[in-house]
């Protein structure tokens, strides 16, 4: 059953959906015909029935991007953007649909969900121009009669790893990057999203007419996640593992890889820093500081993890930071009010609750939430958290954000740098050409002046450094999904040094 087919279950009044896994352009269940359940993370209920894919089943659908590949490589570009122009198209129609969804499956609001599907739709738009990339180079040789040239080849099938967080967007890239480079993919989405992460963009890619095995979804039981990887990791055929998770994972991950030398793209967390100097515009200043620590309750990498404030302004800033995190609403994602939805399992709430109450033991300060209604975790604000508190270092996913002054702009800089991961950051000033001089010495991935720390276009090379991984995303993740070969010919004969 698809996502058109809803049925109802007996016992509870919201729809339950029912999925088998996509290999080879066809729906499966799995041999022994093994499903796990999804829950809601707002209602606690039975979102849906998903099939529990094991090793055969990751292994079948290797094989299936493998016979997929050749064909898919050589397809002519022209056809390959046909293809993703119609499935922006099924985007686009089934907009509400898949909202729906989403907001059910990750807990992410109305408004999220949209953002979703508009980016979702332009990347398709924009993918259809990556088919054209040039291929390669020609080089200059001092041989005479050589013509050299660099030429870039697909990789064969890509084992991608798509989150719950950001479901849609990050489920298409992780699809898109690959397939517009001529490669083939295996998607292993989370357990926590298989729907929203996986399993309806195999419906989409089917009905966009896809050619079979070019993409292929499995999805697995919670605690399963090894027994499929570990499929990815030892069958040759698979030629890239490209992950999109924790550092935690993608440690165990790369090591694994190491192991069998295959290559890795990485998009790991961030610990995201927001400099706000004195000479800024406070309120402008505060509506970015809100949007980047809460936006999907702080479940998205890009979240700022820390707002350092220049002294001058810091009791103003954080007055009317206070005073506008409280009024952001809280409650159902279905409801298009809502600005703070769930959080994704009660795991990860209790995880929220423990650094937080850890800060405020070791005498840290809530100025505003610290509590939670269900699921629904308080936007907090926490400050005079001393350096040794978990949420002082380690990406905390959740609605909690630190504010702590500086006196200088160079103290700011050193604290923004005060961390090991790198994804993204921002600068807040009056002055915009100092911002843009500071940006040289944030280590991030990305540097915002006078904007969010959140954004995504899908033109830019979104990535992390240091710990926050490697690889780029959008037309440049051509180096990522593609071998760089010389071909290298010779009109005539060569003079050779020994015969
Ligand atoms: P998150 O907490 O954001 O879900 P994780 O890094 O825990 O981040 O999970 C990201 C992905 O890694 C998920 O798809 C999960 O299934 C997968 N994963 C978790 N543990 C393992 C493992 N031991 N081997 C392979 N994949 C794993």
């Amino acid at each position: 059953m698809t996502i058109e087919e809803t049925s109802v279950s007996e016992t509870e009044t919201t729809s339950a959906i029912h999925y088998g896994h996509f290999v080879g352009g066809d729906w499966r269940a799995t041999a022994d015909g093994t499903t796990f359940e999804v829950h809601e993370p707002y209602t606690g209920k039975v979102f849906g029935e998903v099939a529990a894919c094991g090793q055969a089943e990751a292994k079948a659908a290797i094989e299936a991007a493998s016979v997929a590949f050749q064909g898919w490589a050589e397809l002519a570009p022209a056809r390959k953007a046909a293809l993703f122009l119609r499935a922006a198209e099924i985007v686009e129609r089934r907009r509400e649909r898949i909202a729906d969804l989403l907001a059910r499956e990750t807990g992410c609001t109305v408004f999220f969900a949209n953002f979703q599907q508009d980016l979702v739709k332009q990347t398709l738009q924009h993918a259809a121009s990556w088919v054209y990339q040039r291929k390669g180079d020609i080089l200059q040789s001092d041989v005479p009669g050589t013509y050299s040239t660099a030429v870039r080849r697909p990789l064969g099938v890509v084992a991608s790893f798509t989150p719950w967080n950001g479901a849609s967007v990050l489920a298409w890239r992780a699809v898109l990057q690959p397939i517009a480079a001529g490669n083939t993919v295996v998607v292993k989405p989370s357990e926590l999203a298989p729907v929203s992460a996986g399993l309806i963009v195999a419906e989409i890619a089917a009905e966009a007419g896809f050619p079979p095995g070019v993409v292929n979804v499995v999805t697995h039981a919670p605690g399963e996640a090894k027994v499929i990887a570990d499929e990815f990791f030892e069958n040759p055929e698979v030629r890239c593992i490209n992950f999109i998770g924790s550092v935690q994972t993608a440690r165990m991950l790369s090591e694994r890889a190491g192991r069998v030398l295959k290559r890795t793209v990485m998009e790991l967390g961030g610990y995201n820093p927001m400099i706000v100097l004195e000479d800024v515009d406070i309120d402008y200043a505060v509506r970015c500081a809100t949007f980047s620590a809460f936006f999907h309750q702080g479940q998205i990498c890009m979240n700022a993890r820390k707002i350092l404030v220049q002294r001058g302004i810091y009791d103003e800033f954080l007055r009317r930071f206070v005073e506008k995190t409280k009024t952001l609403r809280r409650g159902d994602p279905q409801n298009p009010e809502t600005v703070i939805g769930p959080l994704i399992t009660p795991q990860a709430l209790a995880s929220v609750k423990e650094r937080v109450a850890e800060a405020i033991e070791l005498g840290g300060k809530a100025l505003t939430g610290g509590n939670h209604q269900g699921q629904v975790y308080e936007p907090t604000i926490l400050v005079d958290v001393p350096p040794e508190a978990t949420v002082c270092n380690e990406e905390t996913f959740g609605p909690v954000t630190i504010v702590q002054p500086v006196d200088t702009v160079e103290e700011a800089i050193a604290q923004a740098n005060r961390t090991m991961y790198g994804l993204t950051s921002a600068i807040l000033t009056g002055d915009t050409y100092r911002g843009f001089e500071l940006a040289a010495q944030v280590k991030s991935g990305a540097v915002h002046v006078n904007m969010p720390t959140i954004d995504d276009e899908i033109q830019a090379p979104i990535g992390g450094v240091r710990d926050s991984g490697w690889g780029r995303t959008g037309p440049y993740s051509i180096d990522d999904f593609t071998d760089l070969i010389w071909v290298n010919v010779q009109s005539g004969q060569r003079k050779l040094p020994i015969a």
